[in-house]
């Protein structure tokens, strides 16, 4: 019988047990985690993170962190470090296995001229509209250059001469000799080499001929002895380029697997496109909070464990699909609601004064610091004459549902006393301050009568509140599918309420013992964190996520309709 228990294991490593059986790697597992460094790693390259160094870690094998840098035009050294530092944060460890294709130049070169010296690679002095234009179509074979043929003495003098730097960028390309008409499009005489005069992060001015993506790929994987190439499904139709590179040279061979690319609804993840926000200045850097950035997402408050476990549960498959941005922060909720300290804070102060409390009386109150974890302790909280709670939490002529505070109308203060509001006080037509009384009799929250009050409210005492400054956050797009739309351009499809700064917030003095980043929750307002701008002066938060999806009732809506 099929246990329930046991979720049957994905394809990628259905493969590799296979693989395992037949000791095609004598049992070895060795992957790697390839990106460019062109910008910062998003939520869909920690899909890629977590099955790499995932798979290594269950198999027992090892999984490199290889910086794929052949482009030198877009790569720095700003996004090497912030990658490093993105990886590691979300728990994954490569040892001393920290490489740069860029390192094996020498080597590829090598094999460039060895490919040349076989016969099976040309050096074309076509332009690059006239190669382009060669290459055909997909129901059109190509055309072979007219230098295709040429002795090969000659390609391997030029290419060296390309080497050399005798020649201007463009002027001259080295491609494998492959097949013109080749039903694959890769296979028509790909360009391996072109001439650019960049320098490049890592080796400097050394080089002005530079691999091309899948040159390079193919032999850092064999170089470092990967057994299973994982990568996203956009490279299936480069997989018989892959292989052939490698056996020509007659080289080690890993075995390239593809899987579908996480996508999520209502943001964007190519590099390219955050680049444009963040160029554009629609987004305050990287690390913007709104961003699906490991940075940003970092910033905002998510934490390591949540993102891993969503990876985890959307799985592994060949088939492309979108995964809804709720099912995201439905994992940051489950795994903040068991790990985050509880505090009170008031976004929108309302200044509520108890009429029958001492001027001067500071009273304590014991607050559990979460609920989910007994080990988290308890807290003191101080309690005063002046209060702050929250504008949503007062109506002064409340609907049939509303059951917080009013006039006339007791509910209960979180740890403290029964309370009920006198009076509201009104300037100009607006309510400013409440006038209350508490019941002396409920000490802690509970009337001894045993009469029950319908809500309980948050507060902070107002000569103990720290002030802070709040960042409320909203979806960064008003549309599930911001680059599906071929009207407009993505960046016009911009959520203008992505952000919401709030600067007269009061937050509860044991804030002050938070270090930047540190996640909590506010009491039924949902969970925060420090953003790192904080100074002694001033406080800045960071809201996560509302503690339950304010979408939800929208859509549920919606659907009645
Ligand atoms: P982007 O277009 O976002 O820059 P990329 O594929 O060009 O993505 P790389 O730096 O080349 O970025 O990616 C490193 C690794 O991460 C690759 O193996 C790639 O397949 C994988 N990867 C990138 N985006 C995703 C995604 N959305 N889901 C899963 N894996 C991804
Ligand atoms: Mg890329």
């Amino acid at each position: 019988m099929v246990s329930l228990e046991t979720p049957s294991k994905d394809f990628i490593r259905q493969i590799i047990d296979e693989d395992n059986r037949t000791g095609k790697y004598d049992g070895r597992v060795h992957t790697r985690f390839p990106p460019e460094p062109n910008g910062f790693l998003h939520i869909g390259h920690a899909k890629s993170i977590c099955l790499n160094f995932g798979i290594a870690e269950e198999y027992g094998g090892k999984c490199n962190l290889r910086f794929d840098d052949t482009n030198p035009l877009k790569e720095e050294d700003v996004y090497v470090k912030s990658m490093i530092e993105d990886i590691k944060w979300l728990g994954f460890a490569w040892e001393d296995r920290l490489y740069f294709g860029s390192d094996y130049f020498d080597q590829m070169y090598d094999y460039a001229v060895q490919l040349t010296k076989d016969g099976k690679a040309y050096v074309d002095e076509m332009s690059a509209e006239e190669i382009r234009e060669y290459r055909g179509s997909v129901t059109r074979p190509g055309k072979e250059s007219r230098y295709r043929d040429r002795p090969v003495e000659e390609s391997l003098d030029l290419f060296e001469r390309m080497r050399a730097g005798e020649f201007a960028d463009g002027q001259m390309v080295l491609r494998a000799k492959i097949d013109m008409s080749h039903p694959n499009m890769n296979m028509r005489d790909p360009v391996i080499y072109r001439i650019l005069h960049a320098s490049h992060h890592n080796t400097g001015d050394k080089w002005c001929v530079y691999p091309m993506y899948d040159w390079a790929h193919g032999l850092e994987d064999s170089i470092e002895r990967i057994t299973h190439s994982i990568c996203t499904l956009e490279f299936e139709d480069h997989r018989p380029l892959y292989d052939w590179f490698l056996e020509q040279l007659g080289v080690y061979r890993p075995i390239q697997i593809e899987f579908a690319r996480l996508n999520l609804t209502y943001t964007v993840m190519s590099k390219r496109k955050l680049l444009e926000l963040v160029e554009d200045g629609h987004v305050n850097g990287w690390d913007d909070p709104r961003l699906p950035t490991i940075s940003g997402m970092r910033r905002r408050g998510y934490s390591p464990s949540a993102i891993r476990t969503f990876c985890s549960r959307i799985g592994v498959a060949k088939v492309h699909s979108i995964v809804d941005f709720e099912f995201l922060e439905h994992c940051l909720r489950d795994n903040l609601n068991k790990t985050s300290p509880r505090f009170m804070g008031v976004l929108n102060p309302l200044r509520v004064v108890l009429e029958n409390y001492p001027e001067d009386k500071v009273e304590e109150f014991e607050a559990i610091n979460n609920p989910e974890d007994e080990s988290a302790g308890t807290r003191n909280v101080p309690f005063s004459r002046v209060l702050y709670i929250e504008r949503d939490d007062f109506m002064e002529d409340p609907p049939k549902k509303f059951y917080r505070l009013a006039p006339g109308r007791e509910v209960r203060f979180r740890y403290a006393y029964l309370v009920t509001c006198k009076e509201a006080v009104k300037e100009n037509g607006e309510v400013v301050e409440l006038r209350c009384t508490i019941d002396p009799e409920t000490r802690g929250g509970n009337a001894p009568d045993g009469r029950k009050v319908k809500s309980t409210l948050h507060w902070v005492s107002e000569p103990h509140a720290l002030d802070a400054k709040v960042h409320l956050y909203d979806r960064l797009f008003t549309v599930p599918d911001p680059l599906g739309q071929k009207e407009a351009d993505f960046k016009d499809l911009i959520n203008p309420d992505s952000l919401k700064v709030l600067t007269s917030c009061k937050v509860e003095p044991a804030v002050r013992n938070l270090k930047a980043l540190d996640r909590f929750q506010f009491e039924r307002l949902g969970y925060f964190c420090v953003d790192p701008d904080t100074t002694e002066e001033d406080l800045v938060l960071n809201r996560t996520v509302e503690l339950r999806d304010p979408w939800a009732k929208i859509r549920k809506q919606q659907r009645k309709e």
